[in-house]
């Protein structure tokens, strides 16, 4: 739609209404919200997140690469089981992301349920994904069933099945996922091609995911893999591309995987800060840019500075402005909404200011001459409208 002029909204209950000129509404006895000169934007949308993983940062040591990292991460969820230490870290991530003008997440939830409690007391939009990993495989079936429980009459949750990624999963339990997935409608997502070591080992080259995580591990996955496989081929052999999943990351395709990609209108989520935190490749933004499945996320403040997705658009920013791309800060715009929205299978209800659609709105103070330089300079700082569905946050 782009930028609209001396507009107003009306609002009934958690909906927008109508949307008109501001003169239209002028003799209307309704409750007023006047934010003199400012941008009111489509509330921002963090499409992949990990809540619980707050209190890791600070206590992440040298790494030299992805696997690296991830044996630490391994190991620091296995000796952490305090349950404030996760809980606090939970409701930290939920107040940054709502300060920096988040109105939905899409969660990655390792912890059965610790979370919904708190997502549902601060009142943010989320696509709750239960994460299958090596770890809690074995019972995962058992689990779901209690987290679906828990999020009956949690409007604003909704919930969708996140296998954890290719090397940490059997293929046999992919198969499973798969199967509950057709049978239960349930949106799913997953990690891909996240790292230089994920590439190679799926082709069953020399990685360090054989050569350091799963030297570790009690049970080693059992994979199938073939020298021909990159990491979607792999998930296109066994089926799960026919799910329409949402695939995060996605920095190292070759030509061949982004032609998989635009010939199955896959969604992918990019989590740009993340990717050069764990000293891996950007994705090829050009490329994510100018494609109308994706989304952005900060990933968890496990592999990154800040959970601020303003900072993640601006970040993004910088990085894409080399490569001349026409439109940029609305493309930047689009995928931080409608286009998360739709990597998160609700652009039906939110992701676009439009007339039936939620209200999750956020409004900036206009500080600079061009309105999107007010949303993408001062990492938030003047936001002055938190909405979302219909309530000022
Ligand atoms: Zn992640």
């Amino acid at each position: 739609m782009g930028l609209l002029e001396n507009r107003s909204l009306l609002l009934k209950s958690n909906k927008i209404l109508k949307i008109d000129h501001k003169n239209k509404f002028k003799d209307l006895n309704y409750k007023k919200i006047n934010l003199n000169e400012s941008i009111i934007i489509p509330g921002l949308v963090n499409s992949h997140i990990h809540l619980e993983l707050n209190w890791v940062h600070k206590k992440l040591r040298e790494y030299k690469n992805f696997p690296e990292w991830l044996n630490q991460i391994i190991d620091l969820k296995k000796n952490n089981l305090n349950k404030n230490v996760i809980k606090k870290s939970i409701k930290d991530a939920i107040i940054s992301s709502i300060k920096s003008g988040v109105t939905t997440i899409g969660q990655i939830s390792s912890y059965n349920g610790i979370d919904i409690p708190i997502i549902n007391k601060y009142g943010i939009r989320c696509c709750y994904f239960y994460e299958i990993a090596n770890s809690n495989k074995d019972n995962f079936i058992k689990n779901l069933k209690v987290i679906e429980r828990r999020l009956i009459k949690k409007n604003l949750i909704s919930i969708g099945i996140f296998p954890h990624s290719i090397y940490s999963l059997d293929t046999k339990i992919w198969e499973t996922i798969i199967s509950i997935c057709k049978k239960k409608g349930y949106i799913t997502s997953t990690h891909l091609s996240e790292s230089r070591d994920e590439v190679q080992f799926i082709k069953g080259n020399d990685n360090k995911f054989d050569n350091l995580i799963f030297q570790k591990l009690i049970s080693t996955p059992n994979i199938y893999r073939r020298k021909s496989f990159s990491p979607l081929k792999y998930l296109k052999y066994i089926n799960f591309l026919d799910l329409n999943p949402t695939l995060v990351h996605m920095n190292n395709l070759s030509n061949e995987d982004k032609d998989i990609v635009k010939k199955n209108n896959l969604r992918i989520i990019i989590c740009p800060r993340s990717n050069v935190f764990l000293k891996e490749k950007l994705p090829d933004l050009e490329f994510m840019l100018n494609y109308d499945l994706t989304g952005l996320g900060t990933d968890g403040l496990s592999s990154n500075h800040d959970l601020n997705i303003i900072n993640e658009m601006y970040f993004l920013y910088k990085k894409a402005k080399k490569l001349k791309i026409k439109n940029l800060k609305e493309k930047i715009l689009y995928i931080a909404t409608l286009g998360g929205a739709k990597c998160l299978g609700i652009d039906n209800q939110v992701g676009s200011i439009q007339e039936n659609k939620k209200a999750d709105l956020i409004g900036f103070k206009i500080t600079q001459k061009n309105p999107l330089n007010s949303i993408l300079y001062d990492g938030g700082k003047n936001i002055n409208l938190r909405m979302i569905d219909g309530k000022i946050i």
